[in-house]
């Protein structure tokens, strides 16, 4: 089945953007993992129509229940790719599927990672994608850092480069939920304390001192963002953010992005607005290249 539209991210902007696709009948699939930044906002005010303060959970859950009374899903699974090949191919752990249009509407990602020389080694052997960097470790050694299914997917599309490839937890419990892949890789749940090496990366040392040589590592940390799916697919961004038209439109066509991935004023009222304005081009889209 090829849905009209997918969904990436049951936030305030991919609901707001499936209100408007699934009144107008299009074949709608919302994908997310329900990890919203809104549910760490406890008294929300400057949202339009709450004469008093409203928790940022009970808005998402009001938004959820609006969503499923028009006959709405959402799909509790991490995205962990999209592709295109005529129509756009979203994976995810468990499943592949297939639309029309694709919005991403997964938030801005805001994981921090405290291990010393990080940055330091960007570009000198860290890498955020393995499609495009992969073929740089041929044969070599290397790690990927991570602890859920977005970690297993890119430490198996580095087994077409190499057969050495280990996970690296840094000290986080594995959420891996493809039994069939994890017996494929060495898991290292160990605290990491530093990338080390002269020019590039060489190795990484541990919390209790001790160290691993490797050529490399991908990060792969938390759930696939906004960037991940930007760098394998070549959607332009700026800042660590998705660029779009006045349309909400990418570079690519038939893809669009809204709310907080947009870096442009991470603001509730901002992301249902964006997510309303690609829904609607999201439907224009379909009706003008549905076969
Ligand atoms: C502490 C705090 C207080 C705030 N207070 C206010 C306020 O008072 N007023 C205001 O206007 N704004 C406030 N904000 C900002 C507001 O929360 C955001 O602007 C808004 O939530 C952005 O909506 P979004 O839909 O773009 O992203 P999000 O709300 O972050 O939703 C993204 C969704 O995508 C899902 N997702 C991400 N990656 C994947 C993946 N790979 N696969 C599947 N699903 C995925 C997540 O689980 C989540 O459900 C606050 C934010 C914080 C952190």
């Amino acid at each position: 089945m090829i849905y009209d539209c997918i969904i990436i991210g049951n936030g305030p902007a991919g609901i707001s953007a499936a209100l408007y696709t699934i009144r107008s009948n299009m074949k709608t699939l919302v994908i997310g993992t329900g990890d919203s930044t809104l549910k760490k906002a406890s008294e929300i005010e400057n949202y339009y129509g709450f004469s008093e303060p409203i928790s940022g959970e009970k808005l998402i859950n009001e938004g959820e229940k609006q969503l499923k009374r028009l006959g709405g899903t959402i799909l509790d699974e991490e995205v962990i790719g999209i592709d295109k090949e005529n129509v756009f191919h979203v994976k995810t752990a468990k499943n592949e599927y297939q639309a029309i249009t694709v919005l991403i509407a997964t938030g801005q990602k805001r994981v921090n990672i405290r291990i010393q020389n990080l940055k330091k080694y960007e570009g000198k052997g860290i890498s955020y994608c393995s499609t495009c960097d992969g073929f740089f470790y041929r044969g070599k050694k290397v790690g990927v850092l991570g602890y859920k299914d977005f970690a297993l997917s890119e430490a198996n599309e580095l087994l077409h480069f190499t057969d050495d490839v280990t996970i690296f937890t840094n000290g986080q419990k594995t959420e891996f939920t493809q039994a069939d892949l994890v017996g494929k890789f060495q898991i290292n749940e160990k605290h990491i304390s530093s990338f080390e090496g002269e020019d590039i990366i060489e190795k990484i040392v541990f919390e209790d001192s001790s160290e691993t040589h490797l050529d490399g590592v991908f990060i792969a940390y938390g759930s696939a963002s906004s960037i991940n799916f930007a760098l394998k697919m070549g959607i332009v961004t700026q800042d660590q953010s998705i660029v779009v038209d006045g349309n909400q439109e990418t570079n690519i066509p038939g893809l669009y992005a809204a709310g907080d991935c947009t870096g442009i004023f991470k603001q509730i009222s901002v992301a249902v607005g964006q997510g309303a304005i690609a829904g609607k081009n999201m439907i224009d889209y379909v009706r003008a290249n549905r076969k």
